[in-house]
């Protein structure tokens, strides 16, 4: 599958990209977890994006383009993917159309999270998240603790609150998203791609992807 998960900081577009790729091997690409981890390799990148991670800010379209633009021609990139705060402008949004053009690839649909502004806040303020770049597994101390505190039970690396979860950087990032990339809804809509769920179930957004998709319940049934 090639899809676009679109919705707020906290609507659940990374939870759902994790179920997703176990359904057929396609990959998920966060824009975010590759800036993370490029802040805390201390690479040129990082160097460049953190400052506006931690306000809450876009990082400037020409970085995430150039990010974008070679990782979509990596080749695990063959089996489809889940883009997961990418695009966040129309500018990125043109350019992605673009990019795909160029490689010959369509994609199937955007898919637009609708979750309710405060189960949005209450979500970001308990999240936890493995600071281990390579894992990233995510926690919330209400509803997914960690089995040992502060450990990842996956890999055993310290679980952390991000820099930009903290309430005034989780309402900068809302407000960021309201004004630059809400209006990418409208623009997959008029474009016929767009999917808008209403939930807050990761499990009824995946299968009403799955249902779209034509995937059925054991892969051989639609
Ligand atoms: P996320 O984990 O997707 O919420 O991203 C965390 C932060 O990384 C955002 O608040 C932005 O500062 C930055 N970021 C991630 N993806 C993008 C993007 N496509 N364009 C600009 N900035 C981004």
């Amino acid at each position: 599958m090639r899809l676009i998960l679109l919705g707020a900081p906290g609507a659940g577009k990374g939870t759902v990209a994790k179920m997703l790729t176990a359904l057929d091997g396609s990959v998920q690409i966060s824009t975010g977890d590759i800036l993370r981890g490029a802040v805390k390799d201390g690479t040129e990148l990082g160097k460049k994006a953190d400052a506006y991670m931690k306000a809450g800010d876009l990082v400037p379209d020409d970085l995430i383009l150039g990010i974008m633009a070679e990782r979509l021609q990596q080749p695990d990139c063959a089996n489809g993917f889940l883009l997961d705060g990418f695009p966040r402008t129309i500018p990125q949004a043109e350019a992605l159309g673009g990019m795909l053009d160029k490689l010959g690839i369509k994609l199937d649909f955007a898919v637009n999270l609708d979750v309710p502004r405060e189960v949005i806040l209450d979500r970001l303020t308990t999240r936890r998240t493995c600071s281990n770049p390579a894992c990233q597994e995510i926690y919330n101390v209400k509803s997914k603790p960690t089995k040992k505190e502060g450990v990842c039970d996956k890999c055993g690396s310290p679980v952390i609150q991000r820099d930009d979860e903290t309430e005034e950087a989780i309402s900068k990032r809302l407000d960021t998203y309201n004004e630059k990339t809400a209006p990418l809804a409208d623009y997959y809509r008029k474009k016929g791609m767009l999917l808008d769920i209403n939930a807050t179930s990761s499990d009824t957004v995946v299968n009403t992807i799955k249902s779209k998709l034509g995937i059925g319940c054991c892969g051989s049934c639609a």
